[in-house]
């Protein structure tokens, strides 16, 4: 059994608060160890330690700061194996996948050495009679990161890598459900260099949450995770004058034209909307066929994809995908399912009494697929985050496009054409953030951001690429003005500063 405590001023350390819970494996449905949730009392004593190390941390120089980050990426590579283990015990999603979701963790991490670039500020000279202007990039102080159970290597690392990297100190609630490997970043970047104090992780439920959203040394906060909490973090973070962004849920859509290659469509449905049991916040959950002759081709060749989608334990490398996160997720999917067939929509696909045979107190489903699903049923307003992908049919694209752009949610999107003109008028027109063409999950890489629209995003800045910087960071301008003087005349020797 693992007790998981906090990580605080460069290492472990236990719960004092006297709660905690169980964390799961979800391929078994085993308890593999336990989880501390913080009281406000240990969050206040972890913001006191990073603001006492980040002053000294923001005086470092920015290049030796970002070198602490080159050197975590090679001991990530050392461990490599360990960490996606780690993840796929706890969250559930394969070792391939784990693997990937570790990848695009690390691919943010690269671009953030960078840093010293990216805080560059601007120069006027001479704005004025014997007057420059230029303005700087500054840490914010103390920040504090909180994130969701889907991606526990990738959101935790979009947001240490800038935050650290600008100066900053950062606090890390990761989720709840899978907090071995936020632990062990944290600890390889301690091994990597970082001083102590300037990650702490404290893990926690509300109580710590909240102690966070009205903690005056915490200057901004980055949530990951569902709308309803997204919105209530961001509503009660800014109430307390923080700079916060939230990002959470979906309903991606997936718009097929007649003119699309139906083989390659499928495939990239098949894995959009299954890989990691549908539980990714850019997992395509509606898929929209334009006109019927398309949705009947669609239907022909997915359906058998889907019957044939191997589930398995996320030890086993040939499965599509593994066990939701927890035996609640798996009934709240189930229970969506149920809600479908009640609303009308064709069931053609039903993986709810999927079993998996030497696993059986694990949480798996097979996967399911809805036809003739329609756009005022709950399983097409609401994000199920599972195994389930419902198609609509659309008589026109002008339809299909208004479906996702009167969708509530606007975080991903992606088109399936052969027409380059259908295409460019898609991309222009769809109200979504992120949008692919014969692309399935486009998430943006690294060096540009990520975020989406609507419902799907509060606040105004982007994970990762250019806006990092700018979120983790404030401007200060200064404008100097050195009247003229008295000049000595002519001088032969090379200027110096002395
Ligand atoms: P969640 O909203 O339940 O939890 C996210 C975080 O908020 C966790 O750290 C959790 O401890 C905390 N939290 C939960 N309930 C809280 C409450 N009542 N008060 C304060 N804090 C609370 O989300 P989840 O189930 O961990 O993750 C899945 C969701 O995240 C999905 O909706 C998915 O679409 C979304 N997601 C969005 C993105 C994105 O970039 N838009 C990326 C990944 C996941």
């Amino acid at each position: 059994m693992i007790e998981y405590g906090h990580f605080i001023d460069g290492k472990r350390v236990a719960g004092t608060s006297g709660r905690k819970q169980d964390v799961m494996q979800p391929m078994d449905g085993s308890v593999r160890g336990t989880v501390a949730l913080a009281s406000p009392a240990e969050l206040r004593a972890a913001v006191e330690n990073a603001k006492a190390a980040q002053p000294k941390w923001a005086a470092t120089n920015p290049q030796r700061r970002v070198r602490v980050l080159m050197k975590f990426l090679e001991l990530v590579q050392r461990d490599y194996d360990e960490l996606a283990d780690i993840l796929a015990r706890e969250h559930g999603k394969t070792i391939a996948d784990a693997r990937g979701d570790i990848q695009r963790g690390l691919e943010v991490v690269e671009v953030c050495i960078g840093a010293p670039h990216m805080m560059k500020g601007e120069f006027t000279d001479g704005a004025g009679p014997g007057i420059d202007v230029y303005s700087m990039r500054q840490p914010l102080g103390v920040v504090a990161g909180i994130t969701p159970f889907n991606f526990p290597a990738m959101i935790p690392l979009w947001k240490i890598a800038p935050a650290i990297a600008c100066g900053n100190a950062f606090i890390l609630k990761p989720s709840e459900r899978d907090p071995g490997v936020p632990i062990r970043i944290a600890e390889l970047f301690i091994e990597a260099g970082l001083p102590a104090g300037i990650l702490n992780v404290v893990n926690g439920d509300k109580e710590v949450v909240d102690a966070i959203l009205d903690d005056p040394d915490i200057k901004a906060i980055g949530f990951v995770g569902s709308t309803p909490i997204a919105h209530y973090i961001y509503s009660r973070g800014t109430a307390s004058g923080k700079r916060v962004q939230c990002f959470g849920g979906a309903k991606n859509h997936m718009i097929i034209m007649p003119d699309a290659d139906m083989d390659q469509t499928v495939d990239a449905l098949i894995g959009a909307g299954y890989g990691s049991a549908g539980e990714r916040c850019m997992a395509i959950s509606v898929a929209v066929p334009v006109g019927n002759d398309t949705a009947n081709r669609l239907m022909e060749k997915l359906v058998p994809r889907v019957e044939s989608l191997k589930v398995g334990p996320s030890t086993d490398s040939s499965a599509d995908f593994g066990p939701l996160v927890t035996a609640q997720a798996l009934e709240r999917v189930k229970g969506y399912v149920d809600i479908g067939v009640k609303e009308g929509a064709k069931l053609v696909v039903d993986g709810r009494g999927f079993k998996m045979q030497g696993y059986e107190n694990g949480y798996y489903m097979g996967g399911c697929l809805f036809d003739n699903v329609t756009a005022d049923m709950r399983i097409y307003k609401e994000e199920i985050f599972g195994p389930v992908l419902s198609v609509v049919r659309a008589p026109r694209y002008e339809d299909a496009i208004k479906l996702a752009n009167d969708h509530e949610m606007g975080n991903g999107v992606a088109i399936f054409t052969r027409d380059g003109d259908a295409a460019r008028d898609f991309a222009s027109r769809v109200q979504v953030g992120m949008v692919g063409v014969n692309v399935p999950i486009p998430v943006p890489i690294a060096y540009y951001t990520f975020g989406g629209w609507k419902a799907s995003s509060f606040g105004d800045l982007n994970q990762h690429g250019p806006d990092a910087f700018r979120f983790y960071t404030k401007t200060k301008t200064v404008t100097s003005r050195w009247p003229s003087g008295i000049k000595d005349g002519a001088e032969f020797v090379i200027p110096t500063m002395n």
